[in-house]
């Protein structure tokens, strides 16, 4: 085969590096298929984005991730700034979230000091939301109603299970109408039945609910990876085997 001379200009000329990966990355307008999910915040890749150069390399962030402050301070933690990783703390292949109590895999807003832990999408969620089926906007709270009453446990309005008390919530304190913040924060609509309106996908509770729904998939894929994990170190030794393989 003849081998041609590479033109040098042309390669690498829109690149850019992110601490978060090892390879450049490049600009990449995500499609809004839902079937893409963002490698900081693990939501679903939505608009302005950047996608790893490399072909056999899936690693892609928001830019909105691309962007994150390594440190901020949140009103959640008030006593020490948290610090942005990007990978989560202490070597583990996944955190859990104080803010939801889903797991996390990706970027972590992280105080180390008391081992506090926030999803980046869990970090941004908005302070008040609107839903369709409540007159009142839900204010969001950093710990449930019910904390350090030991006569009263939360019940998220929606799904109507327990909230411990040291979980976020959207609440209504007019009508003590609450929500988990995940999922159950938005209008649950018929799934076959949405309707992709400008305004209606632009709204914080549409927002939440897209976002959201890529998160729980997100933590039912990695529960089910860590699962199968713990089946095959338990039924073999997999020292001749490669440790790590990754399928997507
Ligand atoms: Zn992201
Ligand atoms: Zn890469
Ligand atoms: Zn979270
Ligand atoms: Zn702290
Ligand atoms: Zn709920
Ligand atoms: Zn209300």
């Amino acid at each position: 085969m003849a081998s041609r001379k590479p033109k040098a200009k042309a390669v690498n000329r829109q690149s850019v590096r992110h601490q978060s990966h090892s390879h450049p990355l490049r600009v990449f307008k995500a499609k809004e298929d839902g079937e893409t999910v963002c490698s900081g915040c693990e939501l679903e890749l939505t608009g302005q984005a950047f996608k790893c150069t490399k072909s056999d390399c899936d690693y892609l962030l928001h830019k909105s991730c691309f962007d994150l402050p390594g440190e901020t301070s949140h009103k959640s933690h008030q006593d020490h700034p948290l610090n942005l990783l990007y990978s989560p703390p202490d070597d583990e292949s996944v955190y859990t979230c104080n803010a939801c109590d889903q797991y996390g895999s990706g970027f972590t807003y992280h105080c180390s000091n008391c081992k506090y832990n926030l999803h980046v999408g869990c970090a941004s969620l908005p302070e008040t939301v609107e839903r369709e089926d409540h007159e009142h906007p839900l204010i969001l709270l950093y710990c449930t109603s019910c904390k350090g009453r030991e006569d009263t446990a939360f019940i998220c309005s929606v799904c109507e299970e327990t909230v411990l008390e040291d979980l976020w919530v959207y609440y209504c304190r007019e009508c003590d109408y609450g929500t988990h913040v995940y999922s159950c924060a938005a209008y649950e609509d018929q799934e076959s039945n949405e309707e992709e309106e400008g305004e209606a996908s632009t709204s914080p509770a549409s927002r939440i609910k897209s976002l959201m729904k890529a998160q729980d998939e997100m933590a039912a894929m990695q529960l089910e990876a860590r699962i199968m994990n713990d089946a095959n170190e338990a039924a073999l030794d997999l020292w001749d085997q490669p440790k790590r393989r990754y399928y997507w």
